[in-house]
């Protein structure tokens, strides 16, 4: 399981200047999709062989009243408490402050591995300023510069270090059964996903079987549906009770991430009686940066009349435009209406995204392709598309190769895409598309 680290430290000391730097790596992979509002607390990075997750905690603020963190908001709460590593970000320009002994007491309080981290240190000699902050009782001070990025893969290292199971874990990692396609649902609390789940549990009769990979503290439900395998994953906001699951007050959004680390298929529901909201589309955001397959289904569709569902429909296009190529569903589970397509779109979302493409297929594709529209000379260029191979799986990523390509339109790769997932039938999986330029 990915580790979560979050950032404390009062307003202004660079939290989410450092939040950038940390989860800058993934930024990239998102970059090409329109219509993405992305949760500016939750983020995920990754250095070297290690991905963590990131909680920007930028409502923690002491009471100006009384001084001690009864207003802190219980969201900001539940992240630290869930947090697995805490980075106390300091200004050493400013030096220390009440706050900052308010949260150092807090942290020594909570008792979980931190790391004090003094931000704006660049160009800064060493010694004189950093001494100070020893009076936090929190050990050294790590010099970093957030904005100039300096000290950041070392913080990062130093951070994860104090996470003993993290390497272990890796080592004894257990062979993956392919054959078992690990899902998750997701959906804000009262979507529904406890109903549907209980439905589906219900009616299959649960086929247990040996499973590797276990997580920590995992729910984990092996099930059989029409010969297919499928493992429940951890599904976050839902507590096991005997056989059903119930839905739990607590709504966690790095529960919420860690299901969709862990799962092949991230089903996502909607609730037809509110519409997109903000955090469902924070979730889709989400999922897309993990590149899992993703299948859609909008529940409690028997509430709606003719004219909420158009509207619906609409705001789906709107408001989740980048998730254009996961499949749709209308459903109800309580009804039990529309749940058999949903099975087909995940089994077919898991077949898309590790989907093998040979380079003779896409080579010759690509070439086609070229033909049938070539694309525009921008100045004195015209990029040349020469061939292309498979890059990689879950989600795939197709390299084409040729010269002049960063000159290629938005347009043009999007002809592309729709050419390539024609052609292996992708469907419910993001495609990537990197060209490589040859000099
Ligand atoms: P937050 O409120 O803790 O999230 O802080 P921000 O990330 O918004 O940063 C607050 C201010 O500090 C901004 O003006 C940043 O440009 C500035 N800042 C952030 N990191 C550094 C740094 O490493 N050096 C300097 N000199 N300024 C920084
Ligand atoms: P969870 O928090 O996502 O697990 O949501 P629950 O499964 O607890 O459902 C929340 C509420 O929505 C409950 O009152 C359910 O009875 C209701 N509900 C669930 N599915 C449907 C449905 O298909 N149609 C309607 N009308 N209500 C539903």
């Amino acid at each position: 399981m990915k580790p979560v680290i979050a950032l404390v430290g009062r307003p202004n000391v660079g939290k989410s200047t450092l939040f950038n730097r940390m989860t800058k790596s993934r930024d990239a992979i998102v970059a090409d999709y329109a219509g993405l509002t992305r949760d500016r607390h939750y983020g995920q990075g990754r250095q070297g062989k290690h991905e963590y997750i990131v909680i920007d905690t930028g409502g923690f603020e002491p009471d100006a009243t009384s001084g001690i963190f009864k207003e802190m908001a219980k969201q900001t709460r539940q992240a630290v408490a869930e947090a697995d590593v805490v980075l106390f970000v300091v200004d050493v320009r400013l030096g220390l402050s009440a706050q900052d002994h308010e949260i150092a007491g807090f942290l020594r309080r909570l008792g979980k591995p931190a790391m004090l981290v003094g931000n704006k240190a660049e160009g800064m000699k060493d010694g004189g300023q950093l001494s100070e902050f020893y009076e936090l009782g929190l050990g050294e001070v790590f010099p970093v510069s957030a904005a100039h990025g300096q000290g950041i893969r070392t913080m990062i290292d130093m951070a994860l270090e104090k996470l003993p199971w993290l390497n272990q874990d890796e080592d004894a990692e257990p062979e993956e059964d392919d054959s078992v396609i690990k899902l998750a649902v997701a959906g804000r609390p009262n979507v529904g996903k406890s109903t549907l789940i209980n439905t589906w549990l219900g009616e299959e009769r649960l086929v247990a079987f040996d499973m590797a990979g276990t997580t920590r503290d995992a729910i984990a439900v092996p099930f059989e549906k029409n010969g297919q395998k499928f493992q429940l994953i951890d599904t976050a906001g839902l507590r096991r009770k005997g056989r059903v699951f119930e839905a739990i007050e607590k709504f966690s959004v790095v529960k919420t991430l860690q299901a969709i680390e862990g799962a092949n298929v991230v089903l996502l529901l909607l609730d037809a009686t509110q519409g997109v909201t903000d955090q469902d589309a924070h979730i889709a955001g989400f999922i897309l940066e993990s590149g899992r397959a993703v299948v859609l289904a909008v529940n409690k569709w028997d509430a709606l009349d003719d004219y909420g569902r158009q509207m619906l429909e609409r705001s789906i296009e709107l408001r989740l435009s980048f998730l254009k190529f996961a499949p749709l569903h209308f459903i109800s589970a309580k009804k039990r209406q529309g749940l058999g397509p949903v099975w087909t779109s995940m089994i077919q979302a898991h077949k898309s995204s590790t989907c093998k493409m040979p380079t003779p297929v896409l080579t010759r594709l690509l070439l086609e392709s070229v033909q049938f529209q070539t694309p525009k000379k921008i100045g004195p260029y015209r990029p040349k598309l020469r061939y292309a191979h498979q890059g990689g799986m879950n989600p795939p990523v197709i390299v084409i190769h040729g010269n002049s390509l960063e000159h290629i339109t938005d347009a043009y790769r999007r002809f592309l895409e729709g050419r390539f997932r024609k052609e292996f039938n992708l469907i419910g999986t993001p495609l990537r598309i990197e060209f490589k330029t040859s000099l």
